[in-house]
Parts: structure tokens; C-alpha cells; sequence
């Protein structure tokens, strides 16, 4: 009796134990101040980062990151493989961490920039009162830091509680992630959680991003002497024209599918008949289906001609796909909205046009992984000169990642 009375009693007190404690340990805004405290070495991080152009294809400024990020990795107790992301150049560089619990975690950026070699040397991170300054210094040096230090603070807690937490940083994304795309598919679908730390514009996790595709129009006309035989030729340019106008509403409002015509060529000399001209399209799109509509109607519009004998075709390249609005993400969304409020502030939840490798995280029609964008540092500017990470985000953001994966872990 004696023996079944303590049991209990060590089983009820372990049960307690467990439910409190991230409670009973660590308050959200001890957690907080903790977090408060990693930003000194965040930001130096950022720094170290930033101060080193990688561009995609900069081969040896990838190589040089991709170096402290291997050790940084280590580090923090991952083990860490890198393989070349051909035909990308860099590594894509996975590193994992192995704990006591179930669940499991793919922390998921990129760490190439937009910016060509020399740029770092011209503007170097700085920072100000408010900003901090510097190629690439929030899309997405910004979220890698983001991620090392959302790691670091929970190794200073001992807390092992999940099942494996695994990293991936790329080195390709600014071109469509040739290289690392099928990497991350892979990946994801072996967790049950994907955050991806591109930075938000405000305090907000995104739940959906745009597909991107691109879409062509090939003209084939039939030159001639613009000024003694015009009518020999047939002008693949005005069949252009004719088409582009037939096009202009290939998109769909109601569904949030965007195609624009961007670029276009045609000719040669300004008194030949051009015999070929060509056009491309920027499509953006959340809604699984529309690829094939949009695919389905182009071609059949671009039948009506205006000028017999040209040849015309429509044809769409498939890029980086949507993530679908879907319940896992949004269950996630509410999660971070939870804890936030446990720190008296409040996230919220988006649907972004910008199309980013959460999309090739995302499994359609199912519930895993739960996929979330936008884990980073807020940031503005981003590709441009002026852009900046917002410094009163860096420690509400560490405090979030660190607070889901207990959180999660804890379910
Ligand atoms: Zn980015």
C-alpha cells in the first residue's frame, strides 16, 4: 500500500511537473529578457554575416559563410553536412540537433543575397538608434541569425524536450533555389513543423506566398523589305501586339492570380519585316488549379490571329510553388499568436504575393509538415540600397521561435 501510495504520488507529481514546466521554469517574460539579452550577440552576428558578399553564384563569399555557418552550427551541438547545390554554387549546409522528445523541426533559410561582388565593402552593416543597415541584412542574413541564436538560447536552457530540430540554410534562393529546391521537399516532409525566416514587413507570420510561373508567347511571321515588299512579309510583331492585347486579362481578381506581360522583343532593322517576335509574363498565384487554367486559356486565346500565316504558341515554365492557405499553417499562426500575447503583443497573420521556398516546404492537401513563413527580423527595403532590419523586433522574434518549439514540443 505504502509502496502504490508513493508511485502515485511520484507519477501525479511528474505529471504536474511536466505541464508546468515551461510555465514553472521559464516565465515568457524571463524568456523575454533572455532574449533581450541575445541581441548584442545577434546583431554581431548579423555583421559577421553581412559584411561578406554573397550574391548567388559568388562562389567564394558563399564558401566563406558557409564556413561559420558549418562551425556556428557545431557549435550548438548539430552535427552538419554540406553538399554542393549544383548547379547553384555554394553548399547547402543541414545541420541537426537531436533531443529527448518526438517532435520534429526543419529551421529553414537562405543565406544568399541579391547583391552583386563589392557591395559589402561600399556599405557595411551598420546600425542606428532604430535600424541596422547592410546587403542582406534582413532577406535573410537577418533570419540565419535568427535562427543560430533561437538555437543558442534554448541550448542555454538545457532544453531538450524535442525530437530532432534540423537546419537548413541555402544558397540559391534569390534564383529560384535550383539547387536546393528538391533539398527542402525532401526534408520538410520528414518533420511535422517548417519555419522559414524570411523577414516580414511589420510583426507578422505569413500562412500563404504566392506560386510563381512564367509565361511565353512565341511569335513566327516572314520577313520582307519593309519599304518595297511589305506585303511579302508577315509581321510577327503586330501579331505580337494583337496578341498581348488578347492576354491582358489572363489573371483572375477573384482568385488573387496575377499575370503581367513584362518583357518583349522583336525585329531586327527597322526596314525588315520581322519575322519573329517574343513575349514574357510574370505569373503569380495561390491557387493550385490556376497553372493549368491559365496554361489551358492562354493557348486557346492565342488561336484567334491577326495576321494569317503566323505561327503562334503559349507556353508556361513552372517556378516556385504557392503555399496554399491551409489549416496546419494557420494552426501555427495561432500558436504564435498565443505566446506573443503571453509578452503582451500581437502577431498577425498574413498572406504575402511574394513567392519563397516555404512553397516547396509544403505538402498540398496535407496537414505535414505545418509550414510557417516570416519567422525573421522585420524589415523593410528589401533588394534595394536602403534596406534595414528593425532592431525592435530581433528580441520578440527570438522569443518566438524559442516559445513555439516549446511549445510544440510540449503537444
Ligand atoms: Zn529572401
Amino acid at each position: 500500500m505504502l509502496v502504490r501510495r508513493t508511485s502515485l504520488a511520484t507519477a501525479v507529481a511528474a505529471t504536474l511537473f511536466c505541464s508546468l514546466a515551461f510555465a514553472a521554469d521559464l516565465p515568457p517574460d524571463q524568456l523575454l529578457k533572455k532574449a533581450e539579452a541575445e541581441q548584442k550577440p545577434y546583431l554581431a552576428t548579423v555583421k559577421q554575416l553581412v559584411d561578406i558578399d554573397t550574391g548567388t553564384g559568388q562562389a567564394a563569399g558563399l564558401k566563406t559563410v558557409s564556413a561559420v555557418l558549418v562551425e556556428r552550427l557545431k557549435a550548438l551541438g548539430a552535427t552538419v553536412e554540406t553538399t554542393p547545390a549544383t548547379p547553384s554554387a555554394g553548399d547547402n549546409i543541414v545541420g541537426t540537433i537531436k533531443g529527448n522528445g518526438t517532435k520534429t523541426f526543419l529551421l529553414m533559410i537562405h543565406y544568399d543575397t541579391v547583391f552583386g561582388p563589392g557591395t559589402a565593402a561600399k556599405r557595411p552593416f551598420r546600425v542606428d538608434a532604430q535600424h541596422a543597415y547592410g546587403p542582406g541584412v534582413a532577406d535573410a542574413k537577418g533570419g540565419v541569425a535568427m535562427v543560430l541564436h533561437s538555437l543558442k538560447l534554448l541550448q542555454d536552457q538545457k532544453f531538450k524536450g524535442f525530437g530532432t530540430i534540423t537546419v537548413l540554410f541555402n544558397p540559391d534562393e534569390e534564383t529560384g533555389s535550383s539547387g536546393s529546391k528538391k533539398l527542402i521537399a525532401d526534408l520538410a516532409k520528414k518533420h511535422d513543423y517548417v519555419f522559414s525566416y524570411e523577414p516580414p514587413d511589420k510583426d507578422a507570420v505569413t500562412v500563404a506566398t504566392n506560386g510563381i510561373n512564367g509565361v511565353f508567347v512565341d511569335v513566327k511571321g516572314k520577313s520582307s523589305h519593309a519599304g518595297s515588299a511589305p506585303e511579302a512579309g508577315r509581321n510577327a510583331a503586330m501579331e505580337l501586339a494583337h496578341q498581348l492585347l488578347q492576354l491582358k486579362d489572363l489573371g483572375d481578381p477573384a482568385k488573387g492570380t496575377t499575370v503581367n506581360w513584362t518583357l518583349i522583343k522583336g525585329g531586327e532593322k527597322r526596314n525588315i519585316i520581322p519575322s519573329s517576335a517574343a513575349a514574357e509574363g510574370d505569373m503569380r498565384y495561390s491557387d493550385l488549379s490556376e497553372t493549368d487554367r491559365v496554361l489551358a486559356d492562354g493557348q486557346r486565346i492565342v488561336q484567334n490571329k491577326l495576321i494569317d500565316g503566323t505561327d503562334v504558341s503559349f507556353r508556361l515554365d513552372k517556378g516556385r510553388p504557392p503555399l496554399v492557405k491551409n489549416p496546419a499553417s494557420e494552426g501555427l499562426a495561432k500558436t504564435a499568436q498565443t505566446l506573443y500575447s503571453k509578452i503582451g503583443r500581437t502577431v498577425e497573420p498574413i498572406a504575402m504575393r511574394f513567392g519563397t521556398d516555404a512553397g516547396y516546404a509544403y505538402v498540398p492537401d496535407s496537414q505535414k509538415p505545418a509550414v510557417l513563413e516570416t519567422m525573421g527580423v522585420v524589415g523593410a527595403g528589401l533588394h534595394a540600397d536602403d534596406e534595414y532590419a528593425d532592431l525592435s523586433s530581433i528580441a520578440p522574434r527570438l522569443y518566438l521561435t524559442v516559445a513555439m518549439i516549446m511549445e510544440l514540443s510540449a503537444k
